[in-house]
């Protein structure tokens, strides 16, 4: 693995000769997050094994697929 001098990024030298990021041929994908509408408070709750409310601490015991919708930075 490498690391880009430029934008600080690990990639994998023997599949890129140069930096995927920075070339524009990766993007990386960050700052999306699921999350749940807390049935108690009505705050936001994200996904931790179980759905855990970031409010009051209730928590969902069911999949990381039943969110109600993804949080993008
Ligand atoms: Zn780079
Ligand atoms: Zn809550």
């Amino acid at each position: 693995m490498q690391m880009c001098p430029e934008c600080n990024k690990i990639y994998d030298e023997s599949e890129y000769s140069k930096c995927p990021y920075c070339s524009g041929e990766l993007i990386e994908e960050y700052g999306e997050r699921p999350y749940k509408v807390c049935p108690n408070c009505g705050g936001t709750m994200y996904w931790d094994d179980t759905w855990v409310c970031s409010n009051c601490d209730e928590e969902i015991d069911t999949d990381e697929d039943d969110y109600d919708g993804i949080i993008e930075d």
